[in-house]
């Protein structure tokens, strides 16, 4: 088997039309994928079509551009809580198509953050677009060092954003979009290699016109690589260790 030691650390697993094949191939190639989900209502699937993976996990998520149609699955979501230590995606949206819905957003992530940090050690994948100063401000509010794990995905902040989501802990997902970037490469380049996670995204991000899979984080790696001036898989092996002391 061959074993790339590559982590995607946020694809919607259960938004491609070929669910099981692509866990298939992720189980092949040791692709440690967090499953995130986008509502409650679909945990429960997710929980039976992953029971059996060694390195797919599923997370419980409630989507903030779904915040307003799905606030009632709270409910299910404090239910479901108990399953699983993976949470996501969560988090607040502020770009303009979203901002209607900010106010019922605040309120469904707030008691995410609750929630989750009651119960303690979960790990969160957090969305931040337009929103990254206030989610930090909530993560330092709500979700104190000690509640448990943030990693943030797709941070599109300041630096000076990122540095206090560093001194708060947290972790952050680097996709192909952001590495591609100028501004995303250079944010990149003032984070800590041992707090960076590699994400696809996908289907959402796409790649030659296809939809992005887990395997595409190879092409994040060797971004990174790069930037770290150290050889392929030397940059993965670091990912991977991250990602352990992240679970640890
Ligand atoms: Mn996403």
């Amino acid at each position: 088997m061959e074993n790339l030691g590559y982590v995607d650390f946020h694809c919607h697993v259960d938004l491609y039309p070929n669910y099981s094949e692509l866990v298939h191939e992720c189980e092949r190639l040791a692709i440690r994928t967090l499953a995130v989900t986008n509502a409650p209502c679909v945990w429960k699937q997710n929980r039976e079509l992953l029971k059996n993976c060694k390195y797919v996990r599923p997370a419980l998520g409630l989507h903030p551009e779904l915040a307003h149609e799905r606030e009632k699955e709270l409910s299910l979501f404090a239910e479901y809580l108990k399953e699983t230590r993976y949470i996501g995606e969560v988090g607040l949206d502020d770009a303009p198509q979203n901002r209607s819905s900010m106010v019922i957003q605040r309120r469904v992530f707030r008691e995410i953050l609750k929630l989750s940090a009651n119960e303690g050690g979960k790990i969160l994948s957090i969305h931040s677009r337009g929103a990254s100063k206030e989610v930090i401000e909530d993560l330092e509010k709500n979700f104190t060092k000690g509640s448990g794990q943030c990693v943030l995905h797709w941070f599109s902040g300041s630096k000076k954003e990122a540095s206090l989501a560093l001194e708060l802990g947290c972790y952050f997902s680097i996709n192909m979009k952001m590495i591609n970037s100028k501004r995303g490469l250079d944010l990149v380049k003032t984070l800590p290699p041992e707090r960076i996670l590699t994400e696809s995204d996908g289907p959402f991000i796409v790649i030659r016109n296809e939809p992005s899979t887990p395997k595409d984080v190879s092409i994040v790696i060797e971004q990174l690589a790069s930037l770290w001036s150290i050889n392929k898989g030397k940059a993965a092996r670091q990912i991977q260790e991250n990602l352990r002391r992240l679970l640890l």
